[in-house]
């Protein structure tokens, strides 16, 4: 039988108060409510956005499915995971109250945050898997801790995956730092001396301090890179760029793999949902607000392979062409997708059930 995926409207510019009840139908709809059970730990992985980012899942949507959460008996609680490049999500504490400061703290959600990484996005624990590119992968200590898991992802395009959506979410998002760097390690970018003007962002930025001065322009020593990709964002001269063919659909697999690695830990106790509303080009580590599509809707369900798939249809079905394509054509994201269907995670083939 195939996975269902459940797919409930939003109108650009909707009234926040009926998309939070629409927010309850869907989770009841796709059969969320007896997926937690009373006293049950349920951690909800979700992104807090970038300061300066307005485009991330709102807190009060989030609260929504809190709500739910709760109604069951379960306990709920927010996890997120450091990132690698220096900004106010690089450590728990800054990120914490980032977090807080977008809406998402215990006053207003009714759930405390509990970083799956520790404190400096260290505390890990390996698990094996028998992968393409892994024998075993590096994840965050406290990313199979909760009895249930919900995996709440915002539909964006991404500079090195070219989506950004569930799969991504787990992933990426709950593996530990070393987990992280693992897999951008193929991913050295180069600087273009025609189109650098020295303005030296990128220098500063790094935080491997892999970029110095050469010749009068930026240089990227690529035994010291971690593969961020901060300096790809943060250059306003379009002057950094990775070798973005190959490394892409390496980064993808890996990506995968490692959330492969939960999916097989934690067995039929993830639930998704999937926000296609302020879809941008950039993922919500950027301060991107330029829509690139009007709001959609949001969908749920149990399989990742089979939501990041509606994810991609359903606004290439909305908007003439997906979300990937929209945003960084030269990369193809069915590469993620396709290889997690591989590795036995979920179903390319789904049934789409629209809710009221
Ligand atoms: S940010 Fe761009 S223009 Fe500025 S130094 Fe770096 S590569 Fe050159
Ligand atoms: S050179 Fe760029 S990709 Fe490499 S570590 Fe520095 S900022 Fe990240």
């Amino acid at each position: 039988m195939k996975p269902q995926v459940f797919f409930i409207r939003v109108a650009e510019g909707e009234d926040d108060g009926a998309v939070e009840r629409k927010i309850g139908r869907l989770y009841s709809s796709a059969g969320f409510d007896p997926f937690v059970a009373k006293g049950e730990t349920v951690a909800m992985k979700t992104h807090f956005g970038e300061k300066g980012n307005t485009t991330h899942i709102r807190a009060n949507h989030v609260r929504q499915i809190i709500k739910k959460i709760k109604a069951a008996g379960g306990k709920p609680y927010l996890t997120e995971t450091s990132v690698l490049y220096k900004s106010k999500r690089s450590n728990a504490l800054d990120h914490i109250l980032l977090a807080i400061e977008h809406g998402f703290g215990y006053d207003k959600m009714g759930a405390p945050i509990i970083m799956a990484d520790g404190f400096l996005g260290n505390w890990e624990r390996e698990i094996e898997i028998n992968g393409e590119y892994y024998t075993s992968v590096s994840v965050a200590g406290d990313a199979l801790a909760p009895d249930k898991l919900f995996i709440v992802s915002h539909a964006t395009g991404h500079l090195a995956s070219g989506l950004g959506a569930a799969l991504k979410n787990l992933g990426m998002g709950l593996s530990s730092r070393k987990g992280k760097l693992n897999q951008h390690s193929q991913a050295a970018p180069a600087v273009k001396p025609t189109a650098c003007t020295l303005c030296g962002k990128c220098i500063r930025w790094c935080p491997a301090e892999a970029v110095v001065e050469r010749d009068g322009k930026a240089f990227i020593l690529t035994e010291k890179c971690i593969g961020c990709g901060e300096c790809i964002a943060v250059c306003a001269f379009d002057a950094v760029g990775f070798e973005w063919d190959q490394t892409s659909e390496v980064l993808q697999k890996k990506m995968v793999e490692h959330a492969c690695a939960i999916c097989r830990e934690k067995k039929d106790r993830i639930a998704y949902v999937t926000f296609l509303t302020s879809m941008t080009r950039d993922c919500d580590c950027m301060t991107s607000k330029t829509k690139l599509i009007d709001d959609i809707g949001i969908v749920a369900s149990f399989d990742p392979v089979a939501i990041d798939t509606a994810t991609l249809d359903l606004t290439a079905r909305f908007a003439g062409e997906n979300l990937s394509r929209l945003s960084y054509p030269q990369y193809d994201p069915l590469v993620q997708v396709r290889h997690a269907e591989k590795l036995g995670m979920g179903s390319m083939a789904y049934e789409l059930v629209e809710v009221e």
